[in-house]
């Protein structure tokens, strides 16, 4: 089997036809699904019927060892989704009912919203995520997905070298802050004690350099934060201009799998008394 993909957006971001996930068994295949990830950072499957497990097993066999405890502490309570491999994305409670406007869960997942790379804040962080949607909005709830690889090309030579060799200080407790979550117990706050990354990253895929960056990027290392968070949002406005953008609009059934070492992605607000949206996520340990 040969696999392409037809690109949808300028820069990167592919859509692949006519395969269900679930059959590939080859490494060959799984190598050719790499190889395209590589090229597209984003890429689209339509109409995949995975279950739970499927959907772990995949995740496995494409890219071996998973995240399974990112926001645990604070999700966890829901346990609404019994595989351990999978990340909850939904507005939906343990007994599928639509999360109450000021329940903790919802609050916490509303950082979503912000424009981040998932795990950043982690050592290691996620290389590949892979979310599966099984309910969506009418309207509304989208993501988004910014092409770091793309806007680091466009910096300004000055900038690009200027950031060369920085580190930034990624946590999640200081993202979700800048949103007004604060409601963090010790335990959590020990749980999450944050990350240095380089804020340039050579992609090993493609050799292309990639800004690093999420709103879970607090500071860089060994400067006043003022300077830092200063520089880093210039950085995030400049990566995430329209132009590296591609707007993902969910389907059921759809399956998106997304590069995190080169990518920043988003969700997009819905109606959220009224409507239910479950995604369900799997992602990868870049180690
Ligand atoms: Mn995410």
């Amino acid at each position: 089997m040969s696999l392409e993909a037809r690109q949808l957006h300028p820069f990167f971001a592919g859509e692949l036809t006519g395969v269900d996930l679930r059959a590939l068994r080859t490494e060959q295949e799984r190598a050719e699904i790499r190889a395209l990830m590589d090229r597209y950072a984003v890429l689209v499957v339509r109409e995949q019927q995975f279950s739970d497990e499927e959907q772990a097993a995949f995740a496995r066999g494409l890219d071996g060892e998973l995240v399974t405890k990112v926001g645990r502490s604070v999700i966890a309570p829901a346990a609404r989704l019994k595989e351990p491999g999978l990340t909850d994305i939904s507005n939906l409670d343990e007994n599928n009912a639509i999360l109450e406007r000021d329940d903790r869960r919802r609050m916490y997942s509303l950082g979503n919203r912000l424009w981040h790379s998932d795990s950043s804040f982690q050592q290691p962080p996620a290389r590949y995520s892979m979310l599966s949607a099984k309910e969506v909005p009418t309207s509304g709830g989208e993501s988004e997905y910014a092409d770091m690889r793309a806007a680091y090309d466009a910096l300004p030579a000055a900038l690009r070298e200027q950031i060369a060799d920085l580190r930034a200080f990624h946590s999640i407790i200081y993202s979700r802050s800048t949103i007004g979550f604060t409601e963090f117990s010790d335990a959590e706050r020990a749980q999450f004690p944050g990350a240095e990354q380089p804020l340039v990253r050579v992609h090993p895929g493609s050799g292309r350099k990639s800004v690093y960056i999420a709103s879970h990027a607090s500071h860089i290392v060994g400067w006043p934060v003022p300077d830092g968070r200063l520089l880093l949002r210039e950085l995030m406005t400049l990566a995430t201009l329209p132009q590296f953008v591609y707007r993902h609009t969910w389907r059921v059934g759809d399956f998106v799998i997304w590069d995190n070492r080169c990518t920043m992605h988003r969700g997009l607000p819905f109606d959220e008394t009224t409507q239910r949206r479950d995604l369900r996520r799997v992602t990868t340990i870049d180690a």
